[in-house]
């Protein structure tokens, strides 16, 4: 599987930087974001590197429903389901992407204003 060394999730998801993680399996795993913006907060990543939701092809289709796929049941696990949360990937820095790893925000616990920033 793609593993970039320099790369932050990565090094999380090889276990070499701490974190605190809710859910893992051999594709995904889910942690919570180390400076939350909201109460509940949550990145979710594929192990493999991909550097954006922009490299992604028909053949990460899998990975990527499942990814979803754990969203929604970390999102139920959470108890942020009824109230309703966000699931939002940035791309690119004018976007907000600072870490270059493919991962979606789960967000929830508090009311969200549309559009985002
Ligand atoms: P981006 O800005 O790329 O969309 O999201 C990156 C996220 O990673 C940010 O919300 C940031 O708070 C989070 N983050 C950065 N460094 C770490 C870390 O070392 N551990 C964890 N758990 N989250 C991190
Ligand atoms: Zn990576």
């Amino acid at each position: 599987m793609a593993r970039d060394p320099d790369c932050l999730f990565c090094r999380i998801e090889a276990g070499e930087i701490p974190s605190t993680q809710v859910h893992s399996d051999d594709l995904v795993i889910a942690f919570r974001d180390i400076s939350p913006r909201a109460p509940t907060h949550i990145l979710l990543i594929p192990r493999e590197h991909i550097r954006s939701a922009a490299e992604l092809t028909d053949s990460h289709a899998p990975m990527v429903g499942h990814l979803f796929a754990v969203a929604a049941q970390v999102a139920r696990d959470q108890g942020i389901e009824d109230a309703g949360y966000r699931i939002v990937t940035n791309i690119g820095r004018g976007a907000g992407q600072t870490v270059d790893h493919l991962h979606l925000h789960l967000m929830g616990g508090r009311p969200m204003t549309w559009p985002p920033g």
